[in-house]
């Protein structure tokens, strides 16, 4: 069967090393970006240089103007979206009382509004053919609090609760929705956090390391590959041990 896989966000960090995982595993995989369209076509031009298939496409997931562009796109060049990993996010610190409408706002739009305008998008399709995989990058702070991260957190526990409704709404159709809990991966979202900070992060975590983009991607690939058939609205935690 043709495997077609959508990765928000896959320019950086996260989202490059799961289209790259995906890549090995026999998808046509849809590189999408905001921003940084060299990282997008450096990795979309590794893929194909290793017999992969893979396309850049810039849109900004907030957008569902835009997002229902790039699906049919994708379906015109690689035919139907079989998976969907909705990795795009933005984070940052701030005081509640600095969450301003704009931060706040934006966050909810890219973080949750961005997987609703992607699973629309992608949808009728995998329900006509009552098969698809759709999973969702939450975080650590989605399970429990953050200090300086209320915005960011509250988005994050959202994608919980989106993705627990979605696996009950969408798996009479054969589509599982799942989730992965990232905690913290080295990737330039957590660079702001400064070396002491992340040095301090990597000591507290019981296996005494950062994560590495690799980690979640091996997550992804494990919960959209036959071995999860049975699995549908989890949790999966890839944190090194940190939440405990
Ligand atoms: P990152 O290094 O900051 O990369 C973010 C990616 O998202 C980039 O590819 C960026 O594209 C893209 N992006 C941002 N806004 C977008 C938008 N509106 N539309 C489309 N693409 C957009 O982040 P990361 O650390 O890899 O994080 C990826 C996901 O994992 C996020 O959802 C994040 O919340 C989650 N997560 C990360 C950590 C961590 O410790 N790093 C922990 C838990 C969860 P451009 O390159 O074009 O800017």
């Amino acid at each position: 069967m043709k495997k077609t896989a959508l990765v928000t966000g896959a320019s950086r960090g996260i989202g490059r090393a799961v289209a790259r995982r995906l890549a090995r595993e026999g998808y046509a995989v849809c590189v999408n970006y905001i921003e940084h369209r060299d990282m997008a076509e450096s990795l979309c031009a590794e893929i194909l240089a290793q017999g992969g298939q893979a396309l850049p496409f810039q849109a900004d997931v907030a957008d569902p103007a835009a997002v229902r562009a790039m699906v049919r796109t994708v379906e015109e060049v690689f035919g139907s979206v079989t998976l969907l990993v909705n990795n795009a996010g933005v984070a940052g610190q701030a005081l509640i009382q600095d969450v301003d409408d704009r931060m706040w706002q934006r966050y909810f739009a890219v973080n949750v509004g961005g997987m609703r305008n992607t699973v629309q998008a992608v949808l009728p399709p995998m329900i006509r053919e009552k098969s698809g995989c759709i999973i969702n990058i939450s975080s650590i702070w989605g399970l429990r609090g953050a200090s300086f991260e209320a915005a960011y957190s509250s988005t994050k526990h959202a994608i919980v609760g989106l993705t627990r409704s979605l696996a009950m709404e969408l798996a009479p159709s054969g589509i599982r929705v799942n989730c992965v809990a990232p905690g913290v991966i080295d990737t330039d979202m957590v660079k702001v956090l400064g070396e002491e900070t992340l040095k301090e992060l990597a000591e507290q975590t019981p296996l005494g390391r950062l994560g590495r983009p690799e980690d979640i991607a091996e997550a992804v690939a494990f919960l959209a590959g036959e071995g999860a058939s049975f699995i549908t609205g989890q949790v999966l935690t890839v944190d090194g041990g940190f939440s405990g």
